[in-house]
């Protein structure tokens, strides 16, 4: 699967792919990962990529040019690539979208800067539009890594244990039990003692109480959504 990251700055993504399951799952050629500068693109003679708001407003947005035969140039090479725009005007990024989108063969991650992207490149291009959350960030380009990441994880291959995959908060509406390491005690604190015994059914059914009161205390909302469609 291949992976285009959209933005005037590679270099803060760049450093991600260097350690860790990502590394590997490059290495392994399971994921691609490359980078397309819109400033490349710009026609303006001091590849200028943004300009002040018409209609006023504070602060700068990013120019449709740029972007515009960025994103044509790009879908001239690959007509499947999937084009995913990050802004927190959009709806929240969750889980599913993760499984969905790792069916992809490729997605362009487009990141805005300054005070966004002029709209009529949204419009014309996005495939999707996502959020990571209600919060204003600098730049895009931690949201399309987290984006990357969660679709990566869910690629045959990427993760060494695939079981991990399906006993995660957000497989269903629970978030996931409390986990431990060794020791069993550790400056006087232990883990519980039904983990320790060996029986599987009764840490089974604790673990479910556990991520019961997890996500009561800390998504009651997922709660709710459980027991509707557990019954
Ligand atoms: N003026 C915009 C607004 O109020 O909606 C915020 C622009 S933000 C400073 C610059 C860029 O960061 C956005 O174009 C987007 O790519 C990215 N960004 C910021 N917050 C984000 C979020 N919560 N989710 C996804 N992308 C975000």
């Amino acid at each position: 699967m291949r992976f285009t990251f959209v933005t005037l700055f590679s270099a803060l993504i760049e450093g991600y792919f260097k350690d860790s399951i990502l590394k590997r799952a490059i290495e392994k050629d399971i994921i691609k990962i490359d980078y397309l500068n819109p400033r490349d693109y710009s026609k303006n003679k001091h590849s200028k990529v943004d300009d002040t708001a018409v209609g006023g407003g504070a602060g700068m947005v990013m120019n449709p040019q740029p972007l515009f035969d960025a994103l044509d140039d790009l879908k001239s090479k690959d007509e499947n690539v999937h084009i995913v725009f990050l802004t927190p005007v959009a709806k929240p990024f969750v889980q599913n979208d993760a499984k969905r989108l790792a069916k992809k063969t490729h997605i362009a991650f487009v990141s805005g800067r300054y005070e966004g992207i002029d709209e009529r490149v949204i419009e014309k291009y996005a495939d999707e539009v996502f959020s990571i959350g209600d919060y204003i960030l600098t730049g895009g380009e931690l949201a399309s890594l987290v984006l990357c990441d969660a679709i990566s994880r869910n690629k045959e291959g990427v993760l060494g244990n695939a079981q991990s995959l399906e006993i995660e908060s957000f497989e269903t509406q629970l978030l996931e039990a409390p986990s431990f390491s060794k020791p069993q005690n550790y400056e006087g604190l232990s883990v519980p003692s039904e983990y320790l015994k060996g029986n599987h059914s009764k840490i089974r059914s604790l673990k479910l109480a556990l991520s019961e009161a997890k996500t009561k205390f800390f998504r009651p909302e997922q709660l709710l959504k459980h027991k509707v469609q557990s019954h």
